[in-house]
């Protein structure tokens, strides 16, 4: 990658039960093809020489190693069901090599409810330091700088848990939307490229159908909307054939290179 070049990199694109989930026999389940292979949420975000994780999704410690991944400059959290933050305590392995502590931002809510389950991340006495220093994204803050970076938050929720998304340049990552207002068009103003979740061509209780999904990337007015958080109903190849040009199915693996100035 050039030294210059902004990109996000999918590392697991599933539901939160991944792909093949426990015990199910079902066709994507149980297909050869690689893009039907679906990890759990996470990714990373390459911006301005900086590189962050997106969530740390339960498998996050074979997504490391498969993209040789040693070192990170921040952890963002969208929220915190297990499917997004069950492999926060990997990240220990980063935090005692630099012996430094990991920049983390996220909600309020967010780092509340991380440290209630997780307090020892967080007690210098339980290791040689910190293995996270919060950074606290404030309700209805319109951006926030992070490790030297501007990202416009984006404010929404899914089953009663509020949920940020980020946009940085004209790339946004906006997962787990479920219930949102109005609001989200101004914060998304300039996106060109949008990721939304969405499990499958109808809505479920927590998430939104493919159809409402790309209702929201036309108000956006985003060129490209990229489909993530995807459940097993949905097989790669046949679902692509059935979905407009500027809309794609993400897989693991995927890259998405971005302008981070617009
Ligand atoms: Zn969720
Ligand atoms: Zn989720």
């Amino acid at each position: 990658m050039p030294a210059s070049a902004c990109q996000y990199t999918f590392f697991g694109t599933s539901a939160s039960m991944g792909i093949p989930s426990i015990g199910c026999n079902c066709a994507v389940c149980t297909s050869c093809e690689k893009k039907n292979k679906r990890t759990r949420p996470a990714g990373l975000l390459e911006v301005a020489n900086k590189k962050f994780l997106l969530d740390v999704g339960p498998d996050i410690r074979a997504q490391c190693l498969e993209h040789k991944l040693e070192d990170i400059d921040g952890l963002i959290l969208t929220h915190t069901h297990y499917d997004h933050v069950a492999g926060i305590d990997e990240l220990r392995a980063i935090s005692f090599r630099k012996k430094a502590p990991i920049p983390l931002l996220a909600s309020q809510s967010s780092i509340n409810d991380i440290k209630s389950k997780m307090s020892y991340l967080f007690e210098p006495k339980s290791h040689r330091a910190d293995i996270f220093s919060c950074q606290v994204i404030e309700n209805n803050m319109q951006s926030v700088e992070f490790c030297g970076v501007n990202f416009s938050c984006i404010f929404y929720s899914q089953l009663g848990m509020p949920v940020v998304g980020y946009k940085v340049g004209d790339f946004a990552f906006v997962t787990d939307i479920k219930n949102h207002d109005k609001g989200i068009y101004e914060s998304l103003k300039g996106v060109r490229t949008l990721v939304l979740s969405a499990i499958d061509f109808t809505p479920t209780r927590a998430h939104i159908s493919i159809d409402e999904a790309m209702d929201i990337a036309k108000k956006s007015n985003a060129e490209r909307l990229i489909l993530t958080h995807i459940g097993h109903e949905l097989e790669h190849m046949s679902t692509t054939e059935k979905l407009p040009e500027n809309v794609e199915l993400a897989y693991d693996g995927m890259v998405v290179t971005f302008d981070p100035k617009a």
